[in-house]
């Protein structure tokens, strides 16, 4: 059978291997369902080969491609472009099992190969029973790593992930799902990624020690004082929080994001201690949005990064749904990360 690539891979010789093999994925999955018309979703790291996933899926399909970021599977874009599509493909993700797709998505994963050697365990020596986690890229590597640690006699367990995962072992930064599946059988976790997003919400999330096993570094790197100065720094922002009297519960579009039932129900809390509220949706929150709504306190039910992240862009503090709790409910001794378990069903809106 004719490939979509095949015709012109002859005169694109530059083109990358990967942009190859993910179109023919696409490509073959896409006739299983017998789309024509398509949304094209790609993370910024490959939109510098937008022109080439657009050149050959446009020779079989109608491409809309978003120019827009995308940092997960909890994102297919806004409603006016995906209605108007037959299927969606998005590259670098992984599907999240149990939110409700407005239409067939079809995720192309990518994985980055590493190759490890050996690995200096001298930070675990006090620690036998390891618990291994990863980023989505890293699955493989995650796998070898296994082998390497048993080989020098830790026992190894990947903990079950919850259905927002694709994966077991699998963490994203509002899913610690399966560091919480094994944490009371483990001394410790070691988790595969580049950079310290996923570690450090993986320390926040649980009190067992958290090593990140850096593969630009090839280390492996505790992340205990990294958590500590972190939970410092929300602590201020929720102790600035605690005197706020008008409150927006911000409820974001993006259909794995999206947790009305939540902000309501916070929102009647909040309410019933006399406090002004307003509920309000975003697809992108904006300092300027919420000084224009004149609120003091902004809680975003949203992506769990965006208030952690990102709050030195705004005025006022913005709070996680756990953080409010923790501010006006007193709900924890312990500093809790958000983290998102199951949105609102689509139908639900
Ligand atoms: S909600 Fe945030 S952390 Fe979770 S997948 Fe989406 S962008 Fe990533």
């Amino acid at each position: 059978m004719r490939t979509v690539t095949g015709a012109i891979l002859a005169m694109n010789l530059e083109v990358k291997d990967f942009v190859h093999r993910d179109v023919e994925e696409a490509d073959r999955r896409l006739r299983e369902i017998g789309a024509r018309k398509i949304l094209l979703q790609l993370p910024d790291g490959l939109k510098p080969y937008a022109f080439d996933y657009f050149t050959y899926l446009s020779q079989r399909y109608d491409v809309i491609l978003s120019s827009s970021p995308v940092y997960g599977a909890c994102d297919i874009g806004p409603s006016y472009l995906y209605d108007r599509v037959d299927a969606i493909v998005q590259v670098g993700h992984s599907i999240m099992r149990n939110v409700k797709y407005p239409r067939p998505v079809i995720f192309i994963e990518h994985y980055r190969t590493v190759d490890v050697e050996d690995i200096n365990t001298e930070a675990l020596k006090n620690y036998r029973r390891i618990g291994l986690i990863y980023s989505i890229q890293y699955r493989p590597v995650a796998d070898r790593v296994k082998r390497i640690l048993e080989s020098k006699g830790f026992e190894v367990i990947i903990g079950r992930s919850d259905r927002r995962m694709t994966y077991d072992g699998q963490v994203l930064g509002c899913n610690f799902s399966s560091v919480h599946s094994v944490e009371a059988e483990v001394e410790a976790f070691v988790i595969v990624s580049t950079g310290s997003f996923h570690a450090l919400g993986s320390q926040i999330s649980t009190e067992r020690p958290v090593f990140l096993l850096d593969l630009n570094e090839m280390s492996l790197r505790s992340m205990e004082k990294e958590a500590d100065t972190f939970i410092r720094k929300r602590y201020a922002q929720i102790y600035r929080a605690m005197d706020a009297k008008r409150i927006c519960f911000l409820v974001d579009t993006r259909i794995g994001q999206r947790r009305e039932k939540l902000a309501r129900m916070l929102m009647d809390r909040a309410r019933d201690l006399g406090k002004e509220a307003v509920l309000a949706y975003t697809d992108n929150i904006s300092d300027q949005d919420i000084q224009n709504m004149g609120c003091d306190l902004a809680v975003y039910t949203g992506c769990p990064r965006v208030p952690i992240d990102d709050q030195d862009r705004f005025t006022v503090p913005v709070l996680t749904p756990a953080e409010f709790s923790m501010a006006f409910f007193k709900s924890s001794k312990r500093y809790v990360l958000d983290e998102i378990v199951s949105v609102d069903e689509f139908t639900d809106q």
